[in-house]
């Protein structure tokens, strides 16, 4: 039976960092039912780099429960929001003759209704992918589900308030979770909470194309293990210790002073080149 290890966002609170980083050893949450297990679609492969993956479309579909849309468009002092996110997928697919497709406008993304309560374990979200997911892995294709919450992910019964985002195993599926983000906002610095958001989607990415250790071989020993499938490289986006929302803010507010910086260090950088060969 497949064990689903939740890839929390980088941004768990200190108070709850045990319990909330993303462990593939510690948050496992085994579908023991076997008649209504989710799935969330058809996962996209292990190492969706590897030359002998012949697909070269990497499909990200974006679904967003309606009034938890993701921040589109451009500021003045940062550029198009979005530029962050495909700067770096298409970083990580760099050269390997797969080209990253996302939607950057809230047209070209899917709303949906049919969804109530404001917390979701990570059985709620593969379900739901389950139901809107429109674009599946196969043929020339390798896909990707990320779905925008308005709520709070849900683990061993209780919210938790700062889990920005989780990467679900090896699914492809990917929640955010609005509240979480719009908290990190300050009013007199514009724009932080969406570099934070995308810095969270940046991470969660990650985990789902195999970071760190998570289906990608080590090319150098940077897995920082205790924390589950992180980075010890603390300047890189998949480093776990960056604590908080208000870390988070931190992280975004330094590293993302453009929409086109690499928020990847070396070591992950040096992954993904050794898992293209
Ligand atoms: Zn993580
Ligand atoms: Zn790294």
């Amino acid at each position: 039976m497949r064990s689903l290890a939740i890839h929390v966002a980088l941004f768990a609170a200190v108070a709850s960092c045990s319990t909330t980083n993303d462990a593939t050893s510690s948050s496992s949450s085994s579908s023991s039912s076997s008649s209504s297990s989710s799935t969330g679609g058809t996962p996209p492969p292990s190492n969706p780099l590897s030359p002998e993956v012949q697909a070269t479309r990497v499909v990200v579909e974006i679904d967003y429960q309606r009034g938890a849309e993701p921040y589109t468009g451009s500021t003045v002092a940062f550029g198009d929001t979005w530029t962050v996110f495909k700067t770096n997928a298409a970083k990580l697919f760099e050269g390997t003759g797969k080209t990253v497709e996302v939607p950057t406008t809230l047209e070209a993304m899917e709303a949906f209704d049919d969804v109530s309560g404001d917390q979701f374990t990570s059985e709620a979200i593969l379900a739901i992918a389950d139901r809107h997911r429109g674009t599946q892995t196969g043929g020339d294709v390798i896909g990707y589900y990320v779905v925008w919450l308005d709520g709070y992910f849900e683990r061993d019964g209780a919210r938790d308030t700062q889990v920005l985002g989780v990467s679900i195993g090896r699914t492809g599926v990917i929640a955010m979770f609005k509240p979480v983000i719009e908290s990190s906002a300050l009013p007199l610095v514009p724009g932080v909470s969406r570099a934070v958001e995308q810095a969270v989607l940046v991470h969660e990415f990650g985990h789902a194309i195999g970071l760190v250790a998570n289906g990608l071989p080590l090319a150098s020993a940077h897995h920082d293990e205790p924390h589950g499938a992180h980075c010890t490289n603390d300047q890189c986006i998949m480093y776990w210790a960056i604590e908080g929302v208000a870390a988070a803010r931190d992280f975004a507010q330094k590293r993302i002073t453009r929409s086109d910086v690499v928020l990847f260090g070396d070591e992950c950088l040096a992954d993904v080149a050794a898992a293209r060969r």
